[in-house]
């Protein structure tokens, strides 16, 4: 493995940059965006999560912890703003690195990039991928400059609407619609918003915050739509403002707040599992672009991480492509797919909450526990 192309730097690229530049190999990523920017606000970085960084790179995770807001248990309230459970979270990373934190995704890709490009890392920006054409030892693949990569192994990490998926892999389906659409607003950090993750239930379901600095935390809600509307974003703070009323204390303060449309995001939600293997030749898809989940369980950036760290090891190990990632897909399937199905679940009784049997506490804690085993 001389020369091995990304497409996508988004987490799963960034790190399997990271890791694969660290071991030797010529890695270069191509990223469609004109600079690093990601959709959306903030994020958590759970238990696994934190371990796979740590996978990573330690001082990496050690950059982001210090960039971010540490997470030391999940809290539970009612409408009114009273807290009526605290669950402490798992360290699977081990006592000497937090739970989890919540990181501004700006600040969170560009320690991400900064890492990658350290460690011998090339990032192209504007480019993308327009043709491949597949060799028995290699993969040429035609770029939007005008130029031309011949690569050993073409790695697809660009999302949801993975282009790489769309010209290699064309007999999958597209990704499916939730049924919800995802809010997430940055405010002030509330000072009741002192250990991690508070959800609070009310009349329209569960609504959250996630400290993401010292001084900033995000609001979430996901509101149910049958289907994925686009609306114009000048009208976003109205609406978000409608669906966060009735709820007490902190939400209610946060309300208050929300006035400029660049403040908020608002995203339909998609769910995907590509079928196994995720690989065609010389060709894998990692991350999202592999397997697309909604954010009930905030493990989506996780196990985009953990597919770099594990493509790092198959790599690394002294055996031959088809072999390596024949390893890989063993290793990474069926804890994806938990994921992403599990997710969906707790997606489905967030629209259902009434359905018997439903039991998201429970599942939630299941999922969390499965994941703390080696990967
Ligand atoms: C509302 C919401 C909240 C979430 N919250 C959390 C959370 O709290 N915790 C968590 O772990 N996960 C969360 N997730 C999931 C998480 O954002 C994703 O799982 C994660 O970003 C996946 O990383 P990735 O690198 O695979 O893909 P992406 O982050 O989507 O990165 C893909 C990159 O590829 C680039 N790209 C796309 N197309 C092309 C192309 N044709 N050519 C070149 N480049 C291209 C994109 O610009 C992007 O930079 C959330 C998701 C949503 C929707």
């Amino acid at each position: 493995m001389r020369k091995v192309l990304i497409v996508g730097g988004g987490p799963a690229g960034l790190c399997a940059a990271s890791v694969l530049a660290r071991s030797g190999i010529d890695v270069e990523i191509v990223e469609i965006s004109p600079d690093l920017r990601p959709q959306g606000v903030g994020l958590a970085v759970t238990g696994p999560s934190v371990r796979a960084l740590a996978m990573v790179d330690p001082d990496l995770l050690a950059r982001c912890v210090a960039e971010g807001a540490v997470h030391r248990a999940m809290s539970f309230g009612t409408a009114d703003g009273q807290i009526t459970r605290r669950v402490p979270l798992r360290q699977p990373a081990g006592e000497q690195y937090p739970a989890g934190f919540g990181i501004m995704r700006p600040v969170f890709w560009g320690l991400l990039a900064d890492a990658a490009q350290r460690a011998g890392a090339k990032i192209r920006l504007s480019v993308t991928i327009t043709a491949v054409r597949q060799e028995p030892d290699r993969v040429e693949v035609s770029l939007s400059d005008g130029s031309a990569v011949t690569c050993d192994l073409l790695i697809g990490a660009d999302g949801l609407w993975s282009k790489v998926r769309e010209l290699a892999f064309d007999d999958e389906p597209d990704p499916s619609f939730t049924g919800q659409t995802a809010w997430r607003v940055m405010v002030p950090r509330a000072p009741e918003i002192d250990r991690g993750i508070v959800v609070y239930t009310g009349p329209r379901g569960r609504i959250g915050c996630n400290p993401v600095s010292a001084s900033e935390m995000y609001v979430f809600v996901g509101e149910i739509t049958p289907q994925p509307t686009r609306l114009p974003q000048q009208e976003w703070p109205a609406l978000l403002r409608e669906l966060l009323a009735g709820y007490g204390t902190v939400i209610e303060r946060a309300r208050e707040q929300i006035a400029d449309p660049d403040q908020v995001d608002r995203r339909p939600l998609y769910a995907m599992l590509v079928r196994q293997p995720w690989y065609r030749g010389r060709i894998l898809l990692i991350g999202d672009a592999a397997h697309t989940v909604t954010p009930q369980l905030a493990m989506g950036a996780g196990i985009a991480i953990e597919d770099a760290v594990v493509l790092g090891d198959v790599l690394g190990s002294d055996t031959d492509l088809d072999s390596a990632l024949d390893q890989f897909m063993r290793r990474r399937y069926d804890r994806c797919r938990l994921v992403v199905e599990n997710s969906l679940q707790l997606g489905e009784w967030d629209k259902h909450p009434g359905e018997p049997g439903a039991d998201p506490a429970g599942l939630s804690e299941a999922t969390f526990a499965a994941l703390a085993a080696p990967f």
